[in-house]
């Protein structure tokens, strides 16, 4: 795939271990090759962790959710279990998040402290959303945070972000025309997968969000965020029964937006050869962002 980088996007992408390719000067000078710069999907040398940014990012310090107090783990208990609550598919932004911090639909109400529900909100205009990124079960920093993709994976995605050209505000803050949603709002259990019933019945949550912000394309990282988004049939076993890498490296459409399937920044944090594979993904996002309609 080729793309014209700038410094500033190539010296990114080789902070994350993603290495780009270009002709040297002599090649252009001489007509033997095209002056544009290839980026080629190849893995990084492997480091053990995420090569640390050479500047230390601040975190912003986000309030928490104020319809999701703390709970006890013995409040957490004496949950049961009820249906969703009636109306998910009309309600307004606001509402779908005090919708959402205070269900009891899943067993996984049981794991949560805080829903995580998004980071920024439909634009006040009614403007489309040019990325939405959605990520999989909450953990626990993003549990303790009602922040989407809280914790290390929070600095390789920005770091991703910054290398595609988005526009960066500074710092860990998220570029203009992003916004975070976690597939499912309540933390997962560490004890078991994450159940097709589970992700089924968080999925009116995410449909409802989608519709609002109406995003020009989707970026799904993991496997149950992409299994959410697609709406895989919820009678697949477990999430885990999804071939990650069989729906990656193409455009789906799902909920009218163009879809692009990758790995979880938590995933590359863990195998860093496959940072090049995710580069290569955002690459197709950035075509399919640059041909939608706005
Ligand atoms: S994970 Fe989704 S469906 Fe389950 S309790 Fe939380 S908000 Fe409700």
């Amino acid at each position: 795939m080729s793309m014209n980088l700038d410094s500033r996007q190539r010296a990114m992408l080789a902070e994350i271990g993603v290495r780009v390719w270009q002709p040297l000067e002599t090649e252009i000078s001489s007509g033997t090759a095209a002056p544009a710069i290839t980026v080629t999907a190849v893995a990084a040398p492997a480091p053990e962790r995420a090569a640390p940014l050479t500047k230390p990012i601040p975190r912003p310090v986000a309030p928490p959710p104020p319809a999701a107090p703390l709970i006890t783990r013995s409040d957490s208990q004496t949950r049961s279990l009820q249906a969703l609550p009636v109306g998910i598919a009309e309600i307004d932004w606001q509402g779908l998040k005090q919708a959402a911090a205070g269900c009891q639909a899943c067993a996984l109400c049981h794991n949560r402290s805080h829903s995580v529900f998004a980071e920024g909100s439909p634009a006040a205009n009614g403007q489309t959303v040019d990325w939405l990124i959605v990520g999989d079960v909450p953990g626990d920093a993003e549990d303790a945070s009602g922040l989407p993709f809280d914790g290390p994976a929070r600095q390789l995605l920005v770091a991703m972000l910054q290398a595609m050209g988005l526009n960066s505000r500074g710092g860990q803050a998220l570029p203009d025309g992003v916004v975070l949603v976690s597939a499912l709002k309540c933390r997962g259990s560490s004890q078991r997968q994450t159940s097709a019933e589970e992700i089924a019945q968080c999925q009116p949550y995410l449909a409802r969000q989608i519709a609002l912000l109406r995003p020009r394309v989707i970026l799904a990282l993991g496997r149950v965020a992409a299994q959410a988004v697609l709406q895989t049939p919820a009678d697949a076993p477990t999430a885990d029964s999804l071939p990650l890498g069989k729906l990656r490296g193409q455009v789906h459409q799902a909920h009218g937006s163009a879809v692009i399937v990758s790995y979880h920044p938590a995933f590359l944090l863990r195998s860093p050869a496959d940072k090049a594979r995710a580069w290569a993904d955002l690459c197709l996002g950035m075509a399919q962002s640059k041909a939608a309609p706005g």
